[in-house]
């Protein structure tokens, strides 16, 4: 079963509950994880910072296949200031490089620029020191910019590209709205967005948090009541809006979506709302 199947039925669901989504809602969304500053290091690094032939051990899985948090950390350096106990994550890559958020480069007292992870050319310089030793590159820090990580097939549902940049909307008590998300396509991927602490903290977002992507075109048809399942059919639901003001309007009749409408006895209704009501196929129902 494909993704846009699970949405609509888990809409459709929801719905039956009295919680009403939309199956485009759910279906473009992306778990979130916030990426904390960081480093990769090359073969050779780990060695001048930790010592002639030592090998980065694991402390924890991260949630892309095979890689991890290492138990070792290293301090980034700066001009102004310096970051402890920065977590270098596995396994050694080609390039070390080291993923900070602006507020940090502040605190660093550099500028790095805005990158992709795995393009630090012409980034800015930085010093790590590490137990065994210490290291001055004249480039291999920047501020990752905010990426979904997703397979192949994900791909083909969200109807995205590889290199692809696109809106997320990320809700919540103060919700955000992240431009610019690059996408990011391999069949090593699980589905994940990955941002900043900076980004993180303008929207209260923790790791375990949903991002809807936000599509120019929406491409799922919304008639989620028709879906089957195998054999079974899911029958429509029967959705009623109470309507609780004083006087029942055609503006009103025309914006309400469901098709049975429930008033009180105090409310008036007017002429053109009755008619407007029969053209639609809505009926007024009275409650006494
Ligand atoms: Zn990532």
């Amino acid at each position: 079963m494909n993704r846009e199947m699970i949405a609509r039925i888990v809409a459709e669901v929801m719905g039956q509950l009295g919680e009403k989504v939309s199956a485009e809602a759910l279906f473009d969304t992306i778990p979130v994880a916030v990426s904390a500053r960081h480093v990769h290091l090359s073969p050779e690094h780990v060695e001048v910072l930790f010592g002639t032939e030592y090998e980065l051990t694991k402390k924890s899985d991260l949630s892309q296949p095979g890689q991890f948090a290492a138990n070792e950390t290293v301090v980034i350096a700066g001009p102004k200031g310096s970051l402890e106990r920065v977590r270098v994550l596995g396994p050694s890559r080609q390039l070390t490089q080291a993923e900070v958020s602006w507020t940090d480069a502040m605190k660093l007292g550099v500028k790095p620029p805005l990158r992709e992870s795995g393009n630090i050319q012409d980034s800015a310089p930085v010093t790590l020191i590490g137990p065994s030793g210490s290291l001055s590159l004249s480039e291999g820090l920047i501020i990752a910019q905010a990426h979904i990580h997703m397979s192949p097939t994900d791909a083909d549902q969200f109807q995205v590209k590889n290199g692809e940049y696109v809106k997320v909307k990320i809700h919540g008590e103060r919700p955000i709205l992240l431009d610019k998300v690059l996408i990011r396509v391999s069949d090593r991927y699980n589905l994940e967005m990955h941002i900043d602490t900076d980004e993180a903290n303008a929207g209260f977002v923790k790791t375990g948090g949903t991002g809807e992507l936000i599509r120019e075109t929406k491409s799922v048809p919304h008639t989620p009541s028709s879906v089957v399942v195998t054999s079974q059919k899911i029958a429509p639901v029967h959705q009623v809006h109470e309507f609780k003001q004083k006087l029942l309007s055609r503006e009103h009749i025309q914006s309400i979506e469901e098709l049975e409408i429930v008033i009180g006895k105090g409310t008036i209704v007017t002429p053109l709302a009755k008619d407007t009501a029969k053209e639609l196929g809505k009926t007024i129902t009275f409650i006494k």
